[in-house]
């Protein structure tokens, strides 16, 4: 399974996307204690249901919280992550409308980005903008999706095979788009209550957010490997 984070960090209490430092060690650290085997991205891509307890972690947006409070613990277990990341916001301090502080809600800059890149984290697209892909023209798509990934590969000398969808917002044409634009996978974390167009290419995650308890979590990751095992 393919689970999507946003932010780990000790601030928020009530935000969707925030998971709490200790909620989210605890989720991890039960992850392994079940015997769930933590994948590198091209590992999890390219093995079948022969490993049937894998998983990758993935987190979007790239927050600078995922540096600060979430690499450290990841790299002592040898966890590699796949963060997605908003080109343009990257070494700046503009930050999404429903945050406050630059300081604490800043996303990750360069420096940031090579520390982790260099033992091991992938990096994804998740666009220049984070739009809503479905309400652009296809040139705006497409600039979307090519560019920031070139630009990625030209600060890190790496070739970015993977696509994350803003909003978990696509369709057959955007999907066409990041495929021929070479990304090797699309990742999603699909909508409650609404329909997408889904295939092979895209993958779907289950989403983990700061209200869920951890009952909650333990019930959508149960939920997720019964799904794909059986
Ligand atoms: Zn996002």
């Amino acid at each position: 399974m393919v689970l999507s984070y946003h932010r780990v960090n000790p601030w928020y209490k009530s935000d969707a996307l925030t998971v709490n430092i200790e909620e989210f060690k605890k989720q991890i650290e039960y992850l392994i204690f079940k015997k769930f085997k933590f994948l590198k991205a091209d590992e999890y891509i390219s093995t079948g249901n022969e490993i049937r307890k894998k998983v990758l972690l993935t987190f979007d947006d790239g927050f600078a919280d995922n540096y600060w409070f979430a690499y450290e613990f990841l790299e002592k277990l040898n966890i590699k992550p796949l963060i997605f990341l908003v080109v343009n916001y990257i070494n700046t301090d503009k930050i999404f409308l429903r945050y406050k502080s630059v300081e604490k809600d800043r996303f990750l800059n360069w420096k940031e980005i090579f520390d982790m890149a260099k033992n091991g984290v992938e990096f994804g697209s998740h666009t220049l903008t984070h739009p809503h892909l479905t309400l652009l023209s296809e040139e705006k798509i497409k600039e979307e999706i090519i560019n920031s990934k070139k630009m990625i590969e030209d600060k890190l000398g790496k070739e970015v095979k993977f696509f994350c969808y803003p909003y978990g917002e696509f369709n057959k044409k955007i999907e066409e788009i990041v495929k021929k634009s070479g990304y090797k996978k699309a990742f999603v974390t699909p909508k409650r209550f609404r329909r997408t167009y889904y295939s092979n290419f895209t993958i779907k995650r289950v989403g983990i957010y700061g209200h869920n308890n951890f009952l909650i979590f333990k019930f959508k990751i149960w939920k997720e490997y019964l799904k794909e095992n059986f």
